[in-house]
């Protein structure tokens, strides 16, 4: 527990810029309602006529991941809706770890995660070309769905690539972390680069997993106002 509320002045910004692909069908929802005239039950998000993944759902998952990964080392956390919890935190000045990276209703985020669109032309076509899948509603997460009804939904083809960004705001994180922070973000980058982790609807059958194909990271000092250039890498 830390009081992490240093953003002022902010000292240290990392940015994160990667290519991120889709190794598996992945739809991220808009919601259990359909847009109007939406010839599917389910539709994929989109931005215009664009596929996109919205980075707040990226760092929903971001967040849960790094959750489950301090759980698992025995820090003490708690769910993002528990609001008496992050009440006390605020009142007696102390964060937990997962508050102190991705915020609460009282402290801001040390993170922003952008929304993911597809890199170029090539894979923009490629997204838009979705397949429509029919399926019986017995699963919970299509709660608009009659159970045994049949119902469509929209993915997105795997193997699009997405443009990834991330900044991070006062964590040391690269080249080598120097709190506990930085260790679970970089836990969470390894995890990305080796074995990608899963976002969207119907992960329990493996859909949505999102790999980090190539990431760049730069990390920026902040005086006066200025952004100075300290160090970069390429994550691996
Ligand atoms: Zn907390």
């Amino acid at each position: 527990m830390n009081d992490y509320r240093d953003f002022f002045p902010i000292k240290r910004l990392t940015t994160l810029e990667g290519i991120m692909i889709n190794e598996t069908p992945l739809r991220i929802g808009v919601g259990k309602e359909p847009p109007l005239g939406a010839p599917v039950d389910v539709a994929v998000y989109r931005v215009g006529d664009v596929p996109c993944i919205p980075g707040s759902s990226i760092k929903g998952v971001f967040r849960a991941f790094v959750e489950s990964l301090a759980t698992s080392q025995g820090t003490i956390t708690h769910s993002p809706w528990d609001f008496t919890v992050m009440d006390r935190e605020a009142k007696e000045g102390k964060f937990c770890i997962i508050c102190g990276i991705f915020g609460s209703t009282h402290i801001a985020s040390h993170v922003r995660i952008y929304d993911m669109l597809p890199k170029d032309d090539e894979n923009r076509i490629k997204a838009k070309q979705t397949l429509i899948k029919t399926s019986v509603g017995i699963d919970r997460e299509f709660r608009g769905a009659k159970p045994g009804a049949l119902f469509t939904e929209e993915l997105i083809v795997p193997g699009i690539e997405w443009n990834f960004k991330m900044d991070i705001i006062n964590i040391k994180t690269f080249p080598q972390p120097d709190d506990e922070r930085g260790k679970l973000l970089r836990s969470l980058f390894d995890t990305l680069i080796h074995f990608g982790i899963n976002i969207g609807a119907r992960r329990s059958v493996g859909y949505g997993l999102i790999k980090l194909k190539e990431c760049k990271w730069k990390n920026y000092s902040l005086e006066d106002g200025s952004l100075n250039l300290e160090e970069e890498g390429v994550l691996k």
